[in-house]
């Protein structure tokens, strides 16, 4: 796929899903990322759950914000900006 859509950025992360994405599931893996590092996956309202379980699951620091929402970090203690 080329991304030459800006609509394809605001689409849910979670496999298979088309839903647009109103969520940023933003997080750390501790093991190989510093404490500045951010990774961020999209997510609809139906699958925000999901992928911050996920992530939660495996002892991720995760921060769950609105989409467009700028996460300079994710802190180790596990939020939700619901
Ligand atoms: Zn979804």
């Amino acid at each position: 796929m080329i991304g030459t859509n800006a609509a394809a950025d605001t689409v849910c992360s979670r496999a298979g899903c088309q839903e647009h994405a109103e969520w940023d599931v933003n997080w750390r893996n501790p093991r190989i990322h510093s404490i500045d590092r951010v990774k961020t996956w999209l997510a609809c309202d139906e699958h925000r759950d999901f992928l911050r379980d996920y992530l939660v699951a495996r002892d991720f620091p995760v921060l769950v914000a609105r989409h467009g929402t700028i996460v300079d970090s994710v802190p180790d203690v596990t939020a939700d900006a619901k």
